[in-house]
């Protein structure tokens, strides 16, 4: 096996090395074992099941939540020359028959199908008729209540598992784990002694920024003109959203298609299909986009507003460089967004799906990880840091390649104003949220303050001179290191805790970073690379109408990454373009030739 799976990650995929810990996990799964492999968007996970569903003698069964996710595997492994589907509700009734027969038949390698489809007898006698070799849980995060996106329907896959008359190797992965999360997958899968692979989230090819814009439309624009000729993701959190944003866009000219749950299927359809084929660049979204959307050359992610969580918008941002090509994450936020999540989160749950004392628990982390995500929108710490210690990662203070890298910070020392603060909490008698905390600091004239009597407060207007902006950062980071909480709820009220006295009495010095500067729209910072954009577009341009005419997605003819090596190698011969990163022997023998002679034509020309 050791040699072969050199073999097949060179002629099949046609990549000359693995990347860190696809091989560990590949020859954890050959060699019989489970495995659970946590890492970041992009890493390449698809690689660790789909080299040993080659070799291993029998079926693999991929159960995956996202139904576009699978569409684009599958896509993606005939292009391979690997025979591969899915089943899921999108098929028709003539459809489904026809995989389940080439199945039963030994006809499929790789099956992909959703979690749902569990609870169906048929599909389930397939699975005792199948010589199962290798059963992989992709997304493997939604099996845990912990996660932020536990599916109910991940619980069953143990069972089913339990059920088959020969156990098949059982492969877990997710791009987000918490360690509680890890150690649920492993035990609801019942995982046996599992090979554990956690790799580094840091995704360096990603440039971080968070802007706080006056008008989030014009910023909106102004970003999307510096990314002429490229292609990324709006998300914005309702359908009304995505509805006016894409109008807005597409009145200035900017040829954008707009993707949300509410739109009828054949629309939904089209929309992925066009962003995919690099037919419409921009694609304005709700989060029931792209929930995995395989495209590899997204080279930017914006977000409209901010997300519920951490998790949330690292997944969501990561969608951005799979391919590793230098890419753009931006987060435009307004502090609406965080009362309109507060509230989803107090939606009490329906029809009594989760137990009221567990849903009590996981509202309670929900508001948690919300506070952190808005915590991440007022630092001024270094972007990447902050995500990486948020997964439990150490990080430097410095990765120059977000927007607070990029405007420079220095620490300032902020005893006094934490004291100021801390103590306007306390006369307000911990019973006011923060907005009118900063109203009192700053002396504001309004009418609650005056029914309220804190005009008469000795903390009314001691911090006249800062904006409610440096307020609100402020508080975000006494909240982030524990001497203020915010209660749970949608009117959530600031108290002291156990620490604040440290400040307030214990003469405890406080210092924060704060930017030096606010950053212009940093200008993403083209990749290091010789490549000639002039057959790079060319290649691009080719790579598009073979994608058309066969009716697939762009990378899955090439990645971005795939055109940009051709762009440095400039084969001339199949022999040549055999090297080149990406290239294996059914793309080659498919594609070879054509692009072959298309770099002929850019040289004569
Ligand atoms: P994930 O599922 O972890 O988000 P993918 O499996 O989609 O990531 O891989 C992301 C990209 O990296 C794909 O374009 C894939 O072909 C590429 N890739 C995977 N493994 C390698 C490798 N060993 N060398 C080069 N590229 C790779
Ligand atoms: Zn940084």
């Amino acid at each position: 096996m050791n040699q072969l799976k050199y073999r097949v990650l060179k002629e099949t995929f046609g990549y000359d090395s693995f990347r860190p810990g696809q091989e560990q996990l590949i020859d954890s799964i050959l060699a019989g074992r489970d495995v659970l492999g946590v890492m970041p968007t992009g890493a390449g996970k698809s690689i660790c099941y789909q080299l040993p569903a080659i070799l291993l003698p029998g079926v693999t069964l991929v159960i995956s939540p996202l139904i576009s996710l699978m569409r684009d595997q599958v896509m993606a492994l005939r292009q391979y020359g690997i025979s591969a589907a899915y089943i899921n509700s999108t098929l028709s009734a003539q459809e489904y028959h026809m995989v389940m027969n080439d199945a039963a038949r030994g006809r499929i390698r790789l099956l992909y199908a959703a979690p749902e489809r569990l609870e169906h007898p048929e599909f389930l006698a397939l699975l005792q008729s199948l010589p199962l070799a290798l059963l992989c849980v992709d997304e493997a995060h939604c099996i845990s209540q912990w996660g932020h996106d536990f599916r109910p329907s991940y619980l069953r896959i143990a069972k089913v598992i339990a059920s088959l008359p020969r156990r098949p190797v059982i492969a877990a992965f997710t791009a987000t784990a918490t360690r509680r999360v890890r150690e649920d997958i492993v035990s609801a899968l019942r995982l046996n002694h599992p090979e554990r692979v956690v790799n580094s989230f840091d995704r360096p090819n990603l440039f971080f920024e968070i802007r706080h814009p006056k008008d989030k439309m014009n910023a909106l624009m102004a970003f999307l003109r510096t990314q002429e000729g490229k292609s990324g993701i709006v998300y914005c959190s309702t359908r009304k959203n995505v509805q006016s944003v894409t109008e807005e866009l597409q009145a200035h000219e900017f040829s954008a298609v707009r993707y949300h749950a509410g739109l009828p299927p054949e629309e939904r359809r089209a929309a992925q299909n066009a962003f995919s084929c690099d037919e419409a660049p921009i694609i304005v979204a709700t989060n029931a986009f792209g929930m995995g959307i395989n495209k590899s050359n997204v080279s930017f992610v914006v977000h409209y507003n901010m997300p519920r969580d951490m998790e949330s918008y690292y997944q969501e941002a990561g969608r951005a460089g799979r391919d590793g090509s230098p890419a753009h994450c931006l987060l435009l936020y307004q502090a609406s967004d965080v009362s309109t999540h507060r509230f989803l989160i107090d939606q009490p749950p329906e029809n009594g799906e989760i137990d009221p004392n567990l849903w009590l628990q996981l509202r309670a982390k929900n508001h948690e990880r919300l506070e952190q995500m808005v915590s991440y929108c007022y630092t001024a710490d270094c972007l990447r840091g902050y995500v990486l210690r948020y997964f439990g990662e150490s990080a430097p203070d410095f990765c120059g390649n977000c927007s607070s890298c990029a405007a420079g910070s220095e620490r300032k020392d902020i005893t006094i104003e934490a004291q100021k603060i801390l103590s306007c909490v306390y006369r307000m008698r911990q019973n006011y949220g923060e907005s009118l905390v900063i109203s009192v600091l700053r002396g504001a004239k309004s009418q609650r303050i005056f029914d309220l009597h804190f005009e008469q407060l000795s903390t009314y207007g001691i911090m006249k001179e800062y904006s409610a902006r440096e307020l609100t950062t402020m508080i975000a980071y006494l909240k982030q290191q524990g001497y203020l909480a915010a209660t749970a709820g949608e009117y959530p009220v600031l108290r002291l805790t156990g620490r604040s006295r440290e400040i307030l009495f214990e003469k405890k010095s406080l210092s924060m970073r704060v930017r030096r500067k606010e950053p212009e729209i940093v200008r993403f910072r083209e990749a290091a690379q010789s490549v000639d954009p002039g057959l790079f577009q060319q290649l691009q341009a080719l790579r598009a109408q073979i994608a058309r005419r066969k009716s697939v997605p762009a990378f899955v003819i090439f990645s971005n990454a795939t055109l940009e090596d051709m762009c440095r190698r400039h084969p001339h011969s199949m022999e040549e373009m055999r090297e080149v990163s990406g290239i294996g022997s059914a793309k080659l023998d498919a594609y070879g030739q054509q692009f072959l002679e298309e770099i002929r034509k850019y040289e004569q020309k």
